[in-house]
């Protein structure tokens, strides 16, 4: 595996890193999923400055602090949520990988964590979504020395194999 890209099965919400990218909806006040465990280990704190924040179009990205995270910062991206609008989906889930390392670039963030971003409630087929993910990731990287590293971090176990798979490839 390329040595600035790291796989692990686990909470997202535990990582100390730099940042955390969050799969938010577009209100950006919170939700289930990992939206819900990253805003309950913020703390209010988080609510209140989302809550001027004027939530965040599909495929795009903000950042705000981590508050009681032990991250530093939280990216918030909002995925497409699949079978529905304009079927643009892969295009604007290419975007929210994109935008949201963009902002860890301009925030200095070395290190940044993504979760499968709309393969939960959202219901991206996840193995299209994992191959997106990683190409973009790498295409990123390939031509910017920050972010340093990257973790991908599956919650679930079919997410982690699918990810196994092509990172070895
Ligand atoms: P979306 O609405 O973008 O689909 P979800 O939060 O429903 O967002 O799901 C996105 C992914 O996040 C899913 O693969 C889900 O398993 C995963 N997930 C849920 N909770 C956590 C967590 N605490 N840490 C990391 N990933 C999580």
């Amino acid at each position: 595996m390329e040595t600035r890209i790291e796989l692990i099965q686990g909470d997202i919400t535990k990582l100390k890193v730099d940042a955390i990218v969050n799969a938010a909806n577009p209100s950006l006040l919170g939700g289930g999923g990992v939206d819900g465990a990253i805003h309950h280990a913020a703390g209010p704190g988080l609510l209140e400055v989302c809550q001027l924040l004027g939530g965040c179009k599909t495929g795009e990205a903000k950042i705000t602090k981590g508050y009681k995270l032990p991250a530093q910062f939280v990216i918030h991206t909002v995925g497409p949520v699949w079978g529905v609008g304009d079927r643009n989906e892969e295009m604007l889930l290419a975007n929210c990988y994109r935008k949201s390392l963009a902002q860890a670039t301009v925030h200095d963030c070395k290190t940044v964590a993504f979760p499968n971003i709309s393969t939960g409630i959202y219901h991206f087929p996840k193995e299209l979504a994992a191959k997106i993910a990683i190409r973009e990731v790498r295409n990123y990287l390939a031509v910017n020395s920050i972010p340093e590293k990257i973790i991908f971090v599956c919650f679930d176990a079919e997410n982690f194999a699918i990810y196994q798979e092509l990172l070895s490839q």
